[in-house]
């Protein structure tokens, strides 16, 4: 009976913080400053839409290529560990600092990696975004113990316990005379848009590649990009726990694309670590919106063989202006009901799509979430508040999180994520904030759930810490 009664005066209590945290959270609404530290020190589960390479700040990128003393093109501001040209631009690093130059090119290379003092002019922000990942694959490819230690740490900082990243892509070896044989075919379905058709194709195709051991090189990506990584570099503790999706670009011809899901969809599926799938790079590139309805197929026919593995997909990134209005209405549908996708990245050209009612009341039953990345469209799509769908999901119930995208380009974090929800949209309460939160553990894709139990206890713990200092905050400001 003792036992029942603590549990009442429990939930009582708790209850009554929560509403105190909220009027709170109500009186510094518009003050940026204060929700800054508000949601600082707010415990915040986990960050589901995050990649790893544009997660990284620029400055460690830079530091690693002045240390390597690798080669910077003056004029391009190319980076490589050899000259590419005999262009007289290309410089080494070591004679930029013998020079006296070495802090001008750094600043340089800081705007070209990142977004950082984009004047909105020179060139189109979703061009900036995009251009930034190859120009410092040099440092991201090559240097991924410094950069993961340094995302779980700048977790750890602002109370994030939890990271699915998307962390490369099995590069298999070329298999272009599938290519030769199957783009073709795949071009001509594309046209008919024969389901039954288009699932033969691929069932063709898959038993082509299976036959170029693209399953074992699954394996040895898995065993020794992802395992052996974060194994040596003991990135799971009690404070922090990573898991990673790999993925395929969707900018490559269709067979190429088919053969990297399929690597990828192996590989998730035999590797605890690798929890899911994604699809990614610029929605509104020719050959993605044209291959579009072709990618949609490959998932449905990866989930037929592959049942178990989960997948979020980049859809609906795309915005009135930036695309035909007609390829405004269907992204978000094909995902959802052609491909079977679990969540649904961005998912920002909701109010265009066709019956989205529907669609958002399926998403809501079949609990597929939308992760929201609201800095990242405002730069690259420029959606931003009252535009910006989060309140439409919020009125259909559909499961929603708050995450970065690639807060290292962005130069953001995912407390300011919070900061722009709370300030802009003043619909979501803290409860309905706090519920967020915990989506990012429910909806993530862990497969082990013993650990997704310890993230639950732990947000649960955390929580009440935090509400017992705002109580005590508020309590001081009157
Ligand atoms: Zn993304």
């Amino acid at each position: 009976m003792k036992k029942y009664l603590t549990l009442i005066f429990l939930f009582f209590y708790f209850s009554v913080d929560a509403q105190s945290v909220n009027t709170y959270l109500d009186k510094i609404r518009n003050n940026p400053a204060k929700l800054t530290a508000f949601f600082s020190q707010m415990p915040k589960g986990g960050d589901l839409h995050h990649h790893y390479s544009g997660s990284v700040y620029a400055e460690t990128f830079i530091k690693y290529v002045i240390e390597k003393d690798y080669f910077l093109n003056k004029q391009t501001l190319e980076v490589n560990n050899r000259k590419t040209s005999e262009d007289e631009n290309w410089t080494k690093f070591s004679t930029l600092e013998k020079d006296g130059q070495l802090s001008e090119y750094k600043f340089r290379l800081l705007q070209k990696w990142s977004i950082k003092d984009y004047n909105q002019v020179s060139i189109p922000s979703d061009k900036q975004f995009f251009e930034t990942f190859p120009n410092f694959s040099i440092a991201s490819r090559n240097d991924v113990e410094t950069g993961l230690l340094e995302i779980k740490k700048r977790a750890i900082d602002e109370h994030v316990s939890y990271i699915e990243t998307t962390f490369f892509s099995p590069a298999c070896g070329r298999t272009d005379d599938v290519s030769l044989q199957f783009d073709p075919k795949l071009q001509v379905v594309l046209k008919e848009k024969n389901v039954t058709h288009c699932q033969a194709i691929l069932d063709t195709v898959y038993g082509e590649l299976i036959k170029k051991d693209i399953i074992s090189c699954a394996d040895n990506f898995s065993a020794n990009t992802i395992t052996k990584t974060h194994s040596s570099l003991h990135i799971d503790d009690d404070l922090f726990t990573m898991r990673y999706q790999t993925y395929t670009v969707r900018t490559f011809e269709a067979t190429e694309v088919f053969k990297r899901l399929l690597s990828a969809f192996d590989a998730a599926s035999k590797n605890p670590l690798i929890v899911g799938v994604n699809i990614l790079s610029p929605e509104n590139n020719d050959i993605a919106m044209r291959d579009y309805w072709l990618h949609m197929q490959m998932f449905r026919y990866l989930h037929m063989k592959y049942p178990g593995v989960k997948y979020s997909m980049h859809a609906g990134e795309l915005t009135l202006g930036l695309v035909k209005p007609e390829e405004l209405n269907w992204h978000i549908n094909a995902a959802v009901f052609d491909a079977g996708a679990s969540r649904i990245g961005h998912g920002v050209d909701m109010p265009y799509e066709t019956n989205s009612y529907a669609l958002m009341n399926y998403m809501k039953k079949k609990g597929i979430a939308v992760e929201i990345n609201l800095s990242s469209n405002e730069f690259i799509l420029k959606v931003k508040e009252g535009r910006h769908p989060v309140t439409l999901y919020k009125e259909f119930q559909v499961p929603i999180v708050i995450s970065s995208d690639d807060a290292g380009v962005l130069r953001t974090n995912l407390t300011e994520q919070y900061v722009l929800l709370a300030n802009r949209y003043p619909e979501f309460t803290y409860q309905d904030i706090k519920e967020i939160v915990y989506n990012s553990i429910k909806y993530s894709f862990i497969k082990e759930p013993d650990i997704k139990q310890k993230l639950t206890a732990k947000l649960d713990k955390d929580f009440i810490q935090f509400e017992k200092l705002i109580l005590v905050t508020s309590k001081m400001e009157h």
